[in-house]
């Protein structure tokens, strides 16, 4: 079988043997295969309930953190005997033992939803125990990451959140899916857990279960059946692991600050753990998603807080609020824009409500103050030099001295000299700016060979604002999921950016392949890239000249 094509979004290589996701459970033909038997489909819903949450009290003891939590809430309502009783009372209607299971689900799914508040978000663990309880009755396999004691590659039309809470670093070895893009959950995830991955990898559904191939993250292939040589050499590699010694350099000492993207307090300790130097992308809409109403200033500064405190004097970059488009707020957002990736989103949200970035600018100055770290603050989708010395004169007033913004719209990074002037610094938000300069919306699979931190285009854009800082003086950082690629990490360098921040699973092996190569090396490769025809003649280039790491 040729190598499949697609989107390499997580780095490095796996060997292993297809496992498919399974379908997902379909909902059972209303009214089909009436009960024969009232009393023996009963005793049949129960035994496959039963089955269910021994099977989940089973995977629970055994599995991690997040992982482990999702399991037993998920066991625990599969032991609760309201589905099964309200399940076997609908047999009596003639319905299939599955039909009814699904339609007493909806009943108290309805019910949680009609509680409210904690009650309602367990409708969803109704609707993961009622597939499971439905593929037990048909003979199928359960929905979600099959279990397998041996390591394997995950093969998927496309992963959801849910679908990957359990899934366990030590043997899913990586990520295939036909859909999907560079900023699809499955692209996130895949970084997060530090798996090669790769997307849109069309065709790859046809590959047999079971067939062994091997997964280029980087060059964003799929080959099955590799031969026995390059098996060898890529598992040797796998068994080696990178450590990062807390200073990015190239193999030359040109230093390149290496940072984490963080959004939460969690996020945050485990980003110190890694050893990353300070963060670079603080996304504090953490603070405000799933709100009515704006959280106060109080309670801002302590969610802030617990994030900066691990980075005590150390460097955090704060974003402030980017409400709208994939980040919809209630209280900031107008849900019936057209077009609402090129709408009030971002700081653009202040024009009506500068109330809103005013408390944000103070709590940050507060949590500053509290944790002791060294915070800088930016604003996203500034699209003027004008808008950045408006914000940054607001931050000002609040004490907030190391000001700049994210430059993610083209005309901003096109007009990069004269934002120079009026910033402390810049942050180039490389998902955002490859979905504009692109006109390719990041979240749509079918566009992903557009959407590519890789593209040409994008890169000379990077180029502009690195060189207009370095002209000015001023850092130029990456923060968009391309400083989290080992190669475009190198380029990225060569273009003149002086820090990268990423995911912290990202950093051991972006620092280790920085130490591979000189400045003047990152400078041939990034010269390469910029002058190639697209994203992947350009990735092709600079991978066929900067070897995998041994
Ligand atoms: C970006 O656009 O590159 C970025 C870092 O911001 P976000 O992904 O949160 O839009
Ligand atoms: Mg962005």
């Amino acid at each position: 079988m040729a190598v499949i094509s697609g989107v390499g979004v997580s780095s490095g290589r796996a060997v292993g043997p297809v496992v498919r996701m399974p379908d997902p459970v379909a909902e059972p033909a209303a009214g089909a295969t009436p009960a024969a038997d009232v009393e023996a489909e009963g005793a049949r819903i129960a035994a496959a309930a039963e089955q269910v949450r021994a099977d989940l009290e089973r995977r629970a003891s055994t599995a991690h953190g997040d992982g482990a939590a999702v399991l037993e809430a998920t066991a625990l309502m599969a032991a609760d005997p309201a589905l099964v009783t309200a399940a076997q009372k609908k047999l009596s209607d003639a319905t299939s033992a599955a039909r009814a299971v699904w339609d007493a689900a909806a009943e108290v799914q309805a019910m949680l939803e009609s509680l409210g508040g904690y009650m309602a978000e367990r409708a969803r663990d109704v609707a993961d125990v009622r597939d499971r309880i439905v593929a037990v009755l048909d003979g199928r396999p359960a929905p979600g990451v099959p279990e397998r004691e041996t390591p394997f590659v995950l093969v998927a039309h496309d992963l959801a959140p849910a679908d990957t809470a359990t899934l366990d670093p030590a043997t899913c070895l990586a990520l295939v899916t036909e859909g999907g893009g560079p900023t699809s959950h499955t692209a996130i995830l895949a970084r997060a857990l530090g798996l090669p991955a790769v997307v849109a990898a069309r065709g790859i559904l046809d590959v047999a279960e079971d067939a062994v191939v091997l997964v280029d993250g980087g060059a964003g292939t799929v080959e099955p059946d590799p031969p026995a040589d390059v098996v060898a050499q890529v598992q040797a590699a796998a068994a080696r692991e990178w450590t990062f010694d807390g200073t990015g350099r190239t193999s030359d000492g040109h230093r390149v600050q290496l940072l984490a993207n963080v959004g939460d307090p969690k996020g945050a300790e485990a980003a110190a753990d890694t050893g990353a130097e300070g963060v670079g992308l603080f996304r504090t809409e953490f603070c405000f998603l799933d709100r009515a109403e704006e959280p106060t200033v109080d309670e801002q500064t302590e969610q802030y807080t617990a994030v900066l405190a691990p980075f005590a004097g150390k460097k955090v970059v704060v974003r402030t609020l980017d409400a709208g488009a994939d980040k919809p707020l209630p209280f900031l957002t107008d849900t019936s824009e057209a077009n609402p990736a090129l709408g009030v989103r971002g700081y653009r949200t202040a024009w009506e409500h500068p109330e809103v970035l005013d408390h944000q600018l103070e709590a940050i100055a507060r949590a500053a103050e509290a944790s002791g770290a060294d915070v800088w603050v930016m604003a996203p989708m500034i699209s003027t030099p004008g808008e950045a010395a408006d914000f940054v004169a607001r931050a000002g007033t609040f004490g907030l001295a190391t000001a700049g913004v994210m430059v993610e719209v083209p005309a901003l990074a096109l007009t990069a000299d004269a934002l120079m002037a009026r910033v402390a610094f810049a942050s180039l938000g490389t998902n955002d700016l490859t979905q504009y300069a692109m006109a390719a919306d990041r979240l749509l699979g079918e566009l992903a060979e557009l959407s590519d931190g890789w593209q040409p285009a994008v890169l000379r854009l990077v180029h502009l604002t690195a060189e207009a800082g370095l002209q000015a003086d001023r850092p130029v950082g990456v923060c968009g999921e391309a400083a989290a690629d080992p190669a475009l990490a190198v380029v990225l360098v060569g273009l003149g950016v002086t820090s990268l921040s990423m995911t912290a699973r990202a950093i051991p092996e972006v620092a280790a392949t920085l130490l591979s190569v000189t400045r003047d090396e990152c400078v041939r490769l990034a010269e390469l890239a910029l002058s190639a025809p697209d994203a992947r003649s350009a990735r092709a280039a600079v991978h066929a000249e900067l070897p995998p790491l041994a």
